[in-house]
Formats: structure tokens, sequence, C-alpha cells
């Protein structure tokens, strides 16, 4: 079958297309043949080693697909069932090897691609909004890259709570998307300063939660427009990691809490993974959360799709077809 495989971290010229071996299920897994692959930025942390993977890898964390065999111990997924799954590495390629209790049945009314682009950033958007900092309806939050994969999702899941919110982004044209999406305020911090212009808009009171995935670039200056005892969420480093931090800062900046979430303790256990990923799937099949495929490549353009994805040109969900 052919795959991308990383044989050594680097830039996108590391991602290489080879012809491999189709896996064969152990007893608890099943094989599935993927219609789709999700592109996340985290795949360019695996691809770049800032996130350590041992080499070879094949990367990608999420897709969709059919089971084309199942291992002698599962039970609940069976060959011809329509699976989706994320945070399993090894989707860049025609087939592979999940564990079946890591895999969610695709409810028919989603097609594969579309869950392929739910599955990953649908669940953090969820998480993040609805766990990590649950927001309430009337409530303001800034959000960071708000056109971006997770940006859109997770202000369509803020804008559905009924919360005020304050996008950043590069362009004007992901300013209109991320209007489109239910931001109510749009920033664009390369040429204005996020930091003046959000206590401009809250008058000085800053807002309840800034949810951060841009990282070394936005993370102080969220600190600043966070209210008393708001929340800084940070949960990832689009551009680059957040250097270490003297926790008395949190005090004198007003009492705040800072977390570091990641998808993988959100869904831990099969029964929260299923049930996180149903309910996006039901925000999708209710009309309330509207999902962007804005770029598809062939499997063998993935470093194409990394290229733009790091170079800030892409909106919305990236998928590799095989
Ligand atoms: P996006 O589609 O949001 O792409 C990243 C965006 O970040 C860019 O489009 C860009 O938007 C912005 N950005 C700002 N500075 C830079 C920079 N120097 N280089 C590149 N991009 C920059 O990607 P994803 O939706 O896949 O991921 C968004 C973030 O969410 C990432 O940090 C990722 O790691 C994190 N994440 C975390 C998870 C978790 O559980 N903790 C799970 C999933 C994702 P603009 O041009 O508007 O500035």
């Amino acid at each position: 079958m052919k795959a991308i495989q990383v044989a050594q971290v680097g830039g996108p010229e590391v991602l290489q297309v080879v012809d491999i071996q189709v896996p064969q299920p152990k007893p608890n897994e099943a094989v599935v043949k993927v219609s789709a692959a999700g592109v996340n930025f985290v795949d360019i942390y695996h691809r770049e080693g800032r996130y350590k993977v041992p080499l070879p890898f094949v990367p990608g964390q999420e897709g969709a697909g059919v089971v084309t065999a199942v291992g002698s111990e599962v039970r609940d997924v069976k060959q011809g069932d329509r699976v989706a799954w994320a945070h399993i590495l090894g989707s860049y390629a025609e087939y592979v090897a999940v564990p079946a209790h890591r895999l969610v049945p695709i409810p028919s009314g989603v097609t594969d691609q579309q869950a392929a682009a739910a599955m990953l950033q649908g669940m953090t958007a969820q998480y993040l909004s609805h766990d990590t900092y649950p927001l309430q309806h009337g409530e303001t939050a800034l959000i960071h890259a708000a056109a971006g994969g997770v940006g859109q999702l997770l202000v369509q899941m803020a804008h559905n709570i009924g919360a005020r919110l304050i996008g950043t982004v590069s362009t004007e044209e992901k300013a209109k998307l991320a209007r489109q999406a239910g931001v109510d305020d749009v920033i664009l911090y390369a040429q204005v300063d996020f930091e003046t212009e959000t206590k401009r808009l809250t008058h000085g009171k800053g807002v309840h939660v800034v949810y951060d995935g841009v990282g070394k670039d936005t993370f102080e200056k969220g600190l600043n427009v966070l209210r008393p005892r708001g929340y800084m969420v940070l949960f990832g480093g689009a551009s680059g990691p957040v250097p270490p931090l003297d926790p008395m800062v949190l005090s004198t900046k007003g009492s705040l809490f800072l977390t570091r979430p990641s998808l993988v303790h959100y869904i831990s256990t099969t029964e929260e993974l299923r049930t996180r990923a149903r309910a996006v799937f039901a925000m999708i099949a209710e009309g309330k959360l509207k999902l962007r495929i804005a770029h598809t490549y062939k499997l063998e353009e993935a470093a194409k799709a990394h290229r733009e994805l790091e170079a800030r040109k892409t909106t919305g969900k990236l998928l590799l077809i095989p």
C-alpha cells in the first residue's frame, strides 16, 4: 500500500511516499481502508521532532474509512463498518490498524470526509468550550486564529452557547470567515495590537477566557486581557512553544488560571471518546456545526499540505485523500 513515511525529522520534504505492507490486525485491532485522513498542526510537531515519535513513522492522527479486517478478539466493529478515529498515529496511508476500542462508528447522514474533518478538531473545540472552560451565555472569550481548523469550530460552538466572541486572524479573507463562523469583533493581529484592542472592546474589563492555540506570539499579552480570575486555555503553539513561566505572574495579573490541555486526556476512555464524538456528530446533523473542508489533497501531496498549513495559507480543514 501507499503511505507517507518520516525516516528523519525535518521540513515538509521528509514526508516521503513509500510502498509498504498493508497492516494485519492484532487480536484487538481493526484494519481500516482510509477514505480521508485529516491534516492537523500536531502532524507538523511530529514531523519536526517537537513532539518525539520513534523513527521511522507514518504520520497522521485522524481519519475515517471502512473496516476491511478485524482481529480475533474484536466484537464491537465488523468488516464493512464505517468508522472514524483520532489520536492514532499512522493515518497518512491507504490502510491503518486501529485498536477497535478507539474507533467511533460514523452515523448515517455524516460522510466519511465529514467524519475525518470533525474528529480531532471537532472534539477539541467541544472539550475546550464545554469542559476545560465551560463557557456560559453572556461571557466574553478571545479566540486566537479564529479562521483556522480548530478556530472555526470553536467559534461556532462558543457562538451557539451565546458568548460574545473576539477573534484574531492574520488576513481580511480570514476575518470574513471568522465573522461568518460567529465572531463578533475580529482583530487583524498582524496589524493591530490585540491587547490594546481587546481592552478597548471590553471597556477595560477584559475577557473571561482566552483560547490560545498560537502560543509563543500571543500567550504573554493574552494574560493581560483576562479579567481577574480569568482562564488562560493554552492548547497549542502554532507560532512556537511558550517559554517557562513564574507562577507568581498568575497572581499579579489577577489570580488567573492557566491550563495546557490535550485532547488525549479528554478522550481517555472508550466511553468518553464515543460520547464526545457523538456530541460533535449530533451538532453536524442538527446543522449547528458547519464543517468547512477548505482543502483536499492527494496522499502524495502531504508535503504541500504541510507547507500551506505552516505558511498560514489555509483556513478550515485540510484532508488527504488516499
Ligand atoms: P490551524 O488551521 O488553526 O492553523 C494554525 C493557525 O495558527 C494559522 O492558520 C494561523 O492563523 C495561526 N498562526 C499564528 N502564528 C502562526 C505561525 N507563526 N505559524 C503558523 N501558524 C500561525 O491549525 P489547527 O486547527 O490544526 O491547530 C490549531 C492549534 O490547535 C495548534 O496549535 C494545534 O497544535 C492545537 N491543537 C491542540 C489540541 C489539543 O488538544 N491541545 C488538539 C488539536 C489542535 P492566522 O493566519 O489567522 O494567524
